[in-house]
């Protein structure tokens, strides 16, 4: 039978806001299931953007603070309602609590399945980027066969997915990056072209013939928020999804008239896995397409749970591509 859970545990705890110093590694209590919830332990966490926006205060959240919500595992106790054969099987989620930790909790509508190919800890890669890029490209902008689709950090994280996901939907992807090492990334990964961010409006207007992109999907946020504007078709659409360089100033609508009928929205991924459903067939499209090698999941670093400062700062400095997990031994 297995182990015993143990009482307490190792996890990362930031008391104030600030930099990437605040966050420690500390022995803290393990958190108990309630209903409908099940307890994992973790074999990696996923690091994702937003949790720098939480540490540094940009987003407000409850202190003391344990970041996460990425992460894969094994089940080891299940709350009350819970299915008790869930325990001991391999899952991962977008949708946990505090998984830069030893354990942590989610929700069982929450839970994907790992399939055996995927490795346990290399599962918590995908869930949160992963989604991400599933429903922007099938449900907020529907991509389609022959359109061009720009994407901004096409090295990064959501950037890698997106591209592959949009590119195999037959569109033209076209990407930005700050390097050239990021640039020859995003082009394996499908991207027709690779540009730094000073050329997108040329690059754009090269490959439609001056008409523009159907859609641009903007992670970076303030910097960038003109320019996808700008390369937009008559009534293209920009989905706004991050604010990796702060947050986009506020917008007059009148620009999207003289604009050409734009739309712009600003989708969150909690808004697309609204059921058990719903993420079960975006995570099971997503699983399905690595297990048999139709999807690249790029893990650019592994970062012991322990230093996740370090890994915050890699982030926030844009030195990373990919995927980064934070892992235990
Ligand atoms: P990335 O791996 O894409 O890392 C961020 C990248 O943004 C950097 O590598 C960098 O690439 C680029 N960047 C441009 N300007 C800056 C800057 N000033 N500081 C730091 N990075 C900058 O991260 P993720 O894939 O985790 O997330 C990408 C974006 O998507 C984030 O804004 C995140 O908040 C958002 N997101 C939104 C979700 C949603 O549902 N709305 C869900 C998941 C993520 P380069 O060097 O090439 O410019």
């Amino acid at each position: 039978s297995p182990a015993p859970t143990p009482r307490t545990h190792h996890a990362v705890v930031a008391e104030t806001t600030g930099g990437p110093e605040v966050l420690r590694w500390t022995e803290a209590e393990v958190p108990r299931p309630g209903p409908g919830e099940v307890l994992v332990r973790t074999a990696a966490a996923g690091l994702n953007f937003i949790e720098t926006y939480q540490r540094s205060g940009v987003y407000d959240v409850e202190r003391p603070f344990t970041p996460g919500t990425e992460g894969a595992g094994t089940v080891v106790e299940v709350g009350d309602g819970v299915d008790a054969s869930l325990r001991g099987t391999r899952v991962a989620t977008a949708a946990g609590r505090a998984t830069y930790a030893e354990h942590f909790l989610a929700p069982v509508d929450g839970l994907l399945a790992v399939p055996e190919a995927v490795d346990l800890a290399d599962a918590a890669a995908l869930p949160l980027q992963g989604m991400t890029a599933h429903y922007l490209c099938r449900s907020t902008f529907p991509v389609e066969e022959g359109q061009t689709v720009v994407v901004t950090a096409g090295a990064g994280g959501v950037g890698l997915l997106l591209t592959q996901l949009a590119a195999a939907r037959g569109a033209r992807v076209i990407t930005t990056a700050s390097t050239e090492a990021k640039r020859e990334l995003s082009r394996a990964a499908g991207a027709a072209a690779s540009v730094d961010y000073a050329h997108l409006r040329d690059a754009v207007a090269e490959a439609t013939d001056g008409a523009g992109a159907h859609a641009v999907f903007d992670g970076v946020g303030k910097d960038t928020f003109e320019d996808s504007l700008a390369v937009l078709r008559v009534r293209g659409m920009l989905v706004l999804f991050g604010g990796a360089s702060g947050q986009v100033p506020p917008l007059d609508l009148q620009r999207l008239n003289s604009g050409g009928a734009l739309f712009v929205t600003r989708p969150s991924l909690a808004h697309y896995t609204r059921t058990a459903e719903e993420t079960r067939w975006r995570g099971g499209e997503l699983f399905g397409a690595w297990a048999d090698g139709r999807l690249d999941v790029r893990i650019g670093a592994r970062i012991p749970l322990a230093e996740a400062a370090r890994a915050h700062a890699a982030l926030e400095s844009r030195a990373t591509t990919g995927k980064v997990l934070l892992t235990l031994d």
